[in-house]
């Protein structure tokens, strides 16, 4: 196992990679910014390293800063949380070749991943089933007019280099397409400087499903049972639970048999979130995320495993710790991303936290960065924690649910802490009768 793990994310993330490392025995090297000196992982943390000031750009995106913190602290290894360098196929070349561990799969499946027409051909071709569309990328007007005529209108123009729901239109009919390609084209290549486009059958009333995967890198691959997180905004996850209110038993076992199966043959790492759209019975692969997501406590809390103990296994040449047999799911979880926002407009509300207070008691846990008298800097995103409740059914946790939302307060700040407030009382919410426009609609309509 690694003696020593430098953290290279700030915020809730940091705190629960922290909190494993610590329990593992593992000593823990913070780094932040200056305008983290005062964060909470840095406090925790066995030693910190100021890597620079407040933009991204410069400190935690910063690779030589972070090697150095590496090397002055002699940290055998890094954990990249999520977002920041973790799906950053370089950084993880760059660690290997400091004899620095990645905690993070190989780099070449990150590179690949990273690619979503490599991803989805990859994708293919290890058996997980895609959305019609393109075969690669479409190079021409031509092109894209012949392989809509194939698949239907509507279609869905994505680009290769995609990420945040960017570079992507939706073109209805023959009529809009090419003011449909140009349009995402343009967008791509300003936010990617790549404008390489593909297509795809656009689907109308999908769910969010995603399959957390963990491979050993030596050919062994379980999954962990799906999370749904159909409930978003701007393709921005805002409430996610698992299981999914949609699926049964036997749709669970299939989906999650294939997604192990295709990350046995892969020879992946760690952990991995294959993405789905579900419409009609049927799973269509949109991307996957290779590294740890904002959702896993949903899966913790079902699966009483312990994420991020087993990426320190595996990433230290370990085993996993489970047998896919072993694996149960028990009860329901949910998670609502409780931010420093407007409850209606989503502004962002940076500020201090004048009175803060989180809800306990069984099935209840609130993994956050913050506390009393904390300022939340205006740099960053603007998590100000996660509420995590799990209970014997979904019935039992949305209950438990409505309880820990009256009991937290936040005060200083703006929260989305109403929003929930006010969708764990909708009919359909109480139903699971939910899909990827649902909650778009219902912000409209309010
Ligand atoms: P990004 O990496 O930009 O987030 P994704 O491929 O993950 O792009 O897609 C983001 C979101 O766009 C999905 O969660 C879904 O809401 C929507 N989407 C993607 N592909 C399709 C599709 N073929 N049909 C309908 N909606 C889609």
């Amino acid at each position: 196992m690694f003696s020593k793990v430098l953290i290279a994310n700030r915020g809730e993330i940091a705190l629960r990679i922290l909190r494993a490392c610590k329990e593992l025995g593992i000593e823990t090297v913070a780094v932040h910014s200056t305008a983290d000196a005062h964060a909470m992982h840095v406090r925790l943390a066995d030693e910190s390293v100021c890597i620079g000031p407040p933009p991204a750009g410069e400190s935690y995106l910063n690779i030589p800063q972070i090697l150095a913190a590496c090397e002055i602290t002699n940290a055998d290894a890094v954990h990249p949380g999520y977002g920041f360098l973790s799906e950053n196929a370089r950084f993880a070349e760059i660690l290997e070749a400091h004899n620095i561990g990645f905690i993070g799969p190989k780099s070449e499946h990150i590179r690949v991943m990273g690619d979503k027409i490599q991803a989805k051909q990859t994708a293919e071709s290890l058996g997980i089933p895609v959305v019609p569309g393109s075969d690669g990328a479409v190079r021409s007007l031509e092109e894209a007019r012949k392989v809509a005529e194939e698949i239907g209108y509507p279609v869905l123009i994505k680009a290769a280099a995609g990420g945040g729901g960017r570079g992507m239109k939706v073109a209805e009919n023959a009529d809009v397409l090419a003011t449909a390609l140009s349009t995402a084209k343009s967008e791509a290549k300003a936010a990617f400087g790549d404008d390489a486009m593909y297509m795809e059958k656009y689907l109308g009333k999908p769910r969010h499903i995603e399959v957390q995967v963990f491979g050993d890198g030596k050919g062994n691959a379980i999954h962990l049972g799906e999370r749904d997180c159909s409930l978003q905004r701007r393709h921005q996850k805002v409430w996610e639970e698992a299981p999914s209110p949609a699926l049964n038993v036997e749709a669970r076992e299939k989906i999650g048999k294939v997604c192990a199966d295709a990350m046995a043959k892969l020879g992946y790492s760690g952990a991995g979130t294959i993405e789905f759209l579900y419409e009609n019975g049927e799973f269509y692969f949109i991307e996957m995320n290779t590294r740890l997501q904002v959702e896993h406590p949903v899966t913790e809390a079902i699966t009483g495993i312990d994420l991020v103990h087993e990426q320190l296994r595996i990433a230290a040449g370990g085993e996993l710790s489970v047998k896919q047999e072993d694996i149960q799911f028990e009860g329901h979880a949910i998670e609502c991303r409780i931010n420093a926002e407007d409850p209606r407009t989503f502004m962002p509300s940076p500020g201090t936290i004048t009175h803060y207070h989180t809800p306990g008691g069984l099935g209840v846990r609130v993994d956050s960065g913050v506390y009393q008298g904390y300022k939340i800097p205006p740099y960053y995103d603007s998590l100000i924690g996660k509420l995590i409740v799990h209970g014997r059914s979904r019935v039992d946790c949305m209950m438990r649910l409505r309880r820990c939302l009256d009991e937290f307060v936040v005060d200083g700040v703006n929260s989305t802490l109403p929003l929930f407030r006010d969708l764990i009382d909708h009919q359909d919410i109480a139903n699971g009768a939910y899909d990827i426009h649902w909650l778009e609609k219902y912000l409209e309509l309010d």
